[in-house]
């Protein structure tokens, strides 16, 4: 089939399409302009001179010249552009002086099939079943996979969702991982579970209602802490939780602090003294337990231990429930008002907990092809960032590289700068990457040497913006310890 003359092919990904002048195409990130395919986003610059309350010069290509350009400004993949289709050198590989050292970076944005996101939500509560599908507008995208203390975690993307299911789940998957990563609000539902709505760096919301605490430990953990404070105001506390339920006179802390056995005996099963597994099934009352009246999971009262008038505490392991009995004559536990300094430590166990956030971290392989743009030997690349002498971070931001084969990257989008992340429709996410390196190691790993030219000449030729570098984030153009 032949275009239309007017219309121009983008390359830059391999669904190749054809632009019409002054359209974009598919993905938003490139226009046809008057008949050049250029990239819709200028490239941007993170300065440290930012950072610090500084100035910069108003950032045009006309002002911005060689020498103007501070040391402290690092170029990054946001807005860079693709090597695709992969035999093409990096679109900017910079060169700069930093403390003596001529250091090179090369930035790129990489096209990421093998890609997603592990979403860590700090919440008590059930949210479904380890192994469960995650769906976002009716689609698989991912599962819950092994929960972490006082936090629930998603698994989420991967290239079987992305390109091994059907169209709208590649469609979908797609546009959930890119509007988390580019720090959007995104709803899910786990089958056999939740609903809960994620977004980075924000309470979660589960089934319609935010989260406000992280628990401040297990209900062993919470004993332990507070035992001495309620010590003298209690006869007995159970801290209802999923993982252990703590029974406070039974637990090894109320032991030590010589307090009588209360003759309570909670369901489930014992694990050690004071400590119980499994006393009800999870879910979204107390303690990430289904509880949702405490004195179902009490099985007796022993007549031989237990005595009329013991003061009963039961307490989740976020202080957001609480409850107060005293066992009558014929040992039943009877509602009744708390004392002020019963509330006091409950309150203390809320005042202890973090506040409830949902974490996003990008992981994906860039591995592949995309080394090509680096050097034209792409596993020395491998090689060198496995011995430290080539620094990844992604849009500025410091990148766990996994050990073992390949370049698995991981990163916290919160610490990248604001909507970092594209996409195209293949589908796949679109990440910025840089490689940062001394010159000499980038010439002996087979670099693009020819391609290298000083950051201000690079930017003097390109649309280019600059942002306050993330104070909280290494340096990355920092030379490589001395060898
Ligand atoms: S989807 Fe985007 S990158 Fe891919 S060919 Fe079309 S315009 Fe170019």
């Amino acid at each position: 089939m032949t275009a239309p003359p007017e219309k121009i092919r983008c390359d830059a990904c391999p669904v190749m399409c054809y632009i019409a002048p002054g359209q974009t195409g598919a993905c938003d990130r490139y226009v046809n302009d008057a008949g050049r395919i250029v990239r819709t986003d200028p490239v941007l610059l993170l300065s440290e001179t930012l950072a610090s309350g500084g100035k910069v010069i108003p950032f045009a290509a006309a002002t911005w010249t060689d020498g103007l350009v501070p040391d402290d400004t690092t170029v990054t993949g946001i807005g860079a552009g693709t090597t695709y289709p992969d035999y093409k050198p990096a679109p900017f590989i910079v060169s700069q002086q930093i403390d003596g050292a001529d250091m090179v970076t090369v930035v790129t944005e990489a096209i990421f099939s093998y890609c997603g996101v592990k979403v860590k939500i700090d919440t008590d509560r059930h949210l479904g079943p380890e192994g469960a599908t995650v769906r976002h507008q009716g689609e698989p995208v991912g599962h819950v996979t092994t929960a972490e203390y006082g936090s629930q975690m998603l698994s989420l993307g991967g290239v079987h969702h992305l390109t091994g299911g059907g169209k709208a789940e590649g469609r979908l998957t797609c546009a959930a991982l890119l509007a988390l990563c580019n720090g959007d609000a995104v709803d899910l539902s786990i089958d056999g579970g939740s609903t809960v709505t994620v977004q980075a760096g924000q309470p979660p919301v589960v089934d319609g209602t935010p989260e406000r605490r992280m628990r401040v430990g297990c209900g062993s953990a919470t004993i332990g802490m507070f035992a001495s404070q309620w010590k003298g105001l209690v006869d007995e506390v159970v801290v209802v939780d999923d993982h252990i339920t703590g029974v406070l006179t039974e637990h090894q802390a109320g032991k030590c602090l010589d307090m009588p056995p209360s003759g309570l005996r909670v369901r489930g099963r014992k694990s050690t003294p004071g400590r119980y597994f499994q006393v009800a099934n999870p879910g979204t009352g107390w303690g990430g337990t289904d509880v949702t009246d405490p004195l179902t999971i009490v099985e007796s009262f022993d007549p031989k231990v237990s005595r009329p008038g013991m003061r009963l505490l039961f307490v989740s392991t976020t202080g957001d429930h609480f409850a107060w009995y005293v066992l009558d004559d014929a040992l039943v536990p009877r509602p009744a008002p708390m004392p002020a300094e019963v509330m006091k430590v409950v309150e203390r166990i809320g005042e202890n907990c973090e506040p409830s956030v949902a974490t996003v971290l990008f992981v994906a392989g860039a591995g592949g092809s995309l080394r090509a743009g680096v050097t034209e030997n792409p596993v020395l690349l491998t090689r060198s960032i496995k011995d430290l002498l080539t620094r990844v971070t992604v849009g500025g931001a410091p990148a766990y590289v996994w050990p073992g084969g390949g370049i698995t990257v991981m990163v916290d989008v919160a610490r990248m700068p604001e909507r970092s992340f594209g996409w195209v429709p293949t589908p796949a996410i679109v990440a910025p990457i840089e490689f940062t390196m001394r010159a000499d190691d980038y010439a002996r790993l087979g670099g693009h040497v020819d391609r290298v030219v000083p950051v201000a000449e690079a930017v003097a030729r390109a649309q280019a913006k600059v942002l306050a570098w993330d104070a909280g984030n290494p340096w990355p153009i920092e030379p490589a310890a001395a060898r």
